[in-house]
């Protein structure tokens, strides 16, 4: 059991090899609960490989990774139950086209959590409203903006009552206009207290709502700090990436 102050994430020294490419080489990062740390750093240091093994999409290979609990460097870990605490959103929706935004949020909480039709419906009546869509329920996916689809995407993590969630690149395939709309939805559920590790390139946003920076280069946590370190930056990696505009 964690402690209501222990971290939700733990990595300690944690490295991560696709077959001889060492992909993270030693990590090390605490994420505690409520917190909202930011990912940032060129194409290729890693950041989606860190988050991934979050969810165990990816084992490690050295070091030490707990999440909610559970340690995923020792033994088995059921990773149906991980999953159920840990959500992830990725750059691609990935929503079911022939479902209704409502069907596509209820399928997880009715097949993992078991939980029965009617019930499902109010959880996404509560998460629709969460993200600002509640008169889309009976809508499918392809009449709704990118924009939209992105935050179904988010509301259908959200209906498995998740302690952590995972955000990587979310805004990244999205049209400028339709970015702002899907940040707010992020903004407002680190308002409300919930623990999020995100990859962004928007360096403004990661600026305002992540509590932590982490600056990853080649596959180690470069330079880290509060949103600020990104004004003052230490290193000359971290210097010429705010600098290249990225
Ligand atoms: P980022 O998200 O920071 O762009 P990634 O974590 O996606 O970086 O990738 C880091 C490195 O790991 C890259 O060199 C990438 O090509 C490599 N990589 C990622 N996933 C795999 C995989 N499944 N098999 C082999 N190499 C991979
Ligand atoms: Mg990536």
């Amino acid at each position: 059991m964690t402690s209501p102050a222990a971290p939700l994430v733990r990595f300690k020294n944690v490295e991560k090899n696709f077959g001889a490419l060492q992909v993270l080489k030693g990590i090390t990062l605490d994420v505690a609960p409520g917190q909202v740390v930011a990912l940032i750093g060129r194409s290729g240091s890693g950041k989606s490989t860190a988050l991934r093994c979050v969810n165990g999409l990816e084992m490690i290979n050295g070091g030490e990774l707990e999440v909610c609990g559970r340690k995923l460097h020792a033994g088995k870990v059921d990773l149906l139950e991980l999953r159920k605490d840990v959500g992830i959103v990725f750059q691609s929706y990935n929503l079911f086209p022939h479902l209704t935004v409502e069907e596509n949020i209820t399928l997880a909480p009715r097949k993992v959590r078991r939980i029965g039709k009617a019930e499902a419906r109010d959880i996404a009546a509560e998460v629709l409203e969460e993200v600002g869509l509640s008169e889309k329920a009976q809508a499918y996916p392809e009449q709704l903006s990118g924009g939209q689809q992105q935050r179904v995407a988010i509301a259908r993590s959200l209906a498995m009552r998740p302690k952590l969630i995972l955000f990587d690149e979310v805004t990244s395939a999205l049209d400028p206009e339709l970015t702002g709309e899907v940040l707010k939805v992020i903004e407002r559920l680190a308002r409300e207290g919930m623990t999020m590790m995100l990859v962004t390139h928007e360096m403004a946003f990661a600026r305002s709502v992540a509590n932590t920076v982490v600056f990853m280069h080649q596959g180690r946590v470069w330079e880290t700090g509060p949103g600020a370190m990104l004004a003052n930056p230490v290193t000359d990696e971290l210097r010429q990436f705010v600098g290249s505009g990225l």
